[in-house]
């Protein structure tokens, strides 16, 4: 069986004229006699209204519960889909997680999928229907919905594509692909053909928000390709898939950048062994997600300055465990939320030498910045004053000819 699963997000299916189109996008692959298997998203706005109703009803919403109530846009849309297939002469069923069922395990709002049964939808398929499964959902073992996290459709759909072993994995979403950086910043950014799961994780989970990062992770563990395009525009879009299968004459990929970091100061700590870890262990216990770090010894050398930056969100608890934190002493505690991260990505500056100095220097000719650095294998990040933000992703995206 040739089986290509398509998973559609919200805005594909926000309204009856869009599901319309999809209910074509869906039939074009049967008569290239594909084996469809369809996961579908919520309609757009659908999952947030939920959410905001649960909030108003408890600030502390019994997670299983909540799991009951978010997944529930799934089943409308799923319907909806599979009703108009049927109306033009498609044999097609709607699924939800529990009726297949998709075993998953791990916390409520944020489980995993580890087991789908196949065997009903493996006959539907045989016998020439197309199961419309509803993404983001499956059950635990005592039998309660879950859901995989925001955006964890398309998870599903990754999940689905390896249990049935599907020759393709297509996410159809409202951009046509990703891009270079963001396009409603630098508008001649350009979309990226093919990127690898690696450079597609560091992009996703810095901010270009094509797909929930955690399902690139499962894609990449199990050696899926995705491909992302657009459900508005028929139009080749981007290939997620091996480095190996890349071969690609520039040194960067993309340009990725976050406004919500801040910027943590420690100043004045005694220098001491353990101190560090004295730092970040309650940060860590308190799933405080600490990113860039550097450490700097005063010039008498009992003393040190760490710096280091968080999510915005976590300042006020941040800032709390650090005072309350009774095996460090430090003069004073700054905390700067004016700041940006711009990070160049790219499996080719494994390979070449000088990406790290030409990147500094096409910041220091425009008079940028950095306050603090951190590199990975496949990717240099910077921190920089947020005012600096499009000046600072203009100039590398041009330093590198990323726009061309
Ligand atoms: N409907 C869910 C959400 O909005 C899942 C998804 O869109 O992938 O998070
Ligand atoms: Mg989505």
């Amino acid at each position: 069986m040739k089986i290509v699963v398509l998973k559609f997000g919200g805005t594909s299916v926000g309204t009856v004229e869009r599901i319309r189109k999809v209910a074509n996008i869906i039939t074009s692959y049967i008569k290239k006699r594909y084996k469809v298997i369809v996961v579908s998203s919520a309609m757009s706005g659908v999952t947030n209204d939920l959410i905001k109703k649960s909030k108003k009803l408890s600030n502390n919403f019994n997670l299983s519960e909540y799991d009951v109530l978010v997944s529930s846009g799934e089943q409308m849309s799923c319907a909806l889909i599979s009703g108009r297939l049927n109306h033009i002469g498609y044999k097609s069923q709607s699924w939800m997680g529990w009726q297949i069922p998709i075993l998953t395990e791990g916390s409520h709002s944020s489980s995993r999928i580890v087991k789908i049964y196949k065997k009903r939808i493996i006959n539907f398929l045989e016998n020439g229907g197309i199961p419309v499964i509803a993404g983001f959902q499956g059950i635990n073992l005592d039998r309660r919905i879950t859901t995989l996290g925001r955006g964890g459709s398309d998870a599903s759909a990754i999940m689905i594509a390896q249990f049935f072993k599907a020759e393709k994995c297509i996410i159809y979403t409202d951009v046509e692909g990703v891009y270079t950086t963001d396009p409603r910043m630098i508008r001649d950014s350009k979309k990226i053909k093919v990127i690898s799961y690696e450079e597609m994780l560091e992009m996703s989970s810095l901010g270009a928000k094509v797909m929930q990062p955690i399902s690139i992770q499962d894609a990449r563990l199990n050696r899926i390709d995705i491909n992302v395009k657009s459900s508005f525009k028929n139009k080749t879009g981007t290939l997620i898939t091996k480095r190996k299968n890349i071969f690609r004459n520039k040194i960067i990929t993309g340009i990725s950048f976050t406004k919500n970091d801040a910027k943590v100061s420690l100043v004045g700590v005694k220098d001491k062994p353990g101190v560090a870890a004295s730092i970040f262990k309650p940060l860590s216990e308190n799933s405080i997600n600490v990113d860039m770090v550097v450490q700097n010894i005063s010039a008498n050398g009992k003393e040190t300055d760490l710096t280091f930056t968080i999510k915005s969100d976590d300042i006020k608890k941040t800032e709390k465990l650090l005072k309350n934190n009774k095996k460090i002493k430090f003069r004073d505690l700054l905390i700067n939320k004016n700041v940006s991260k711009i990070s160049i990505i790219g499996v080719g500056m494994i390979t070449t030498p000088g990406v790290t100095y030409r990147m500094f220097q096409a910041l220091a000719e425009k008079l940028i910045n950095i306050q603090v650095i951190s590199t990975s294998e496949i990717k240099i990040s910077v921190l920089i004053n947020k005012k600096y933000t499009q000046k600072a992703v203009a100039i590398l995206h041009k330093e590198f000819k990323l726009n061309n």
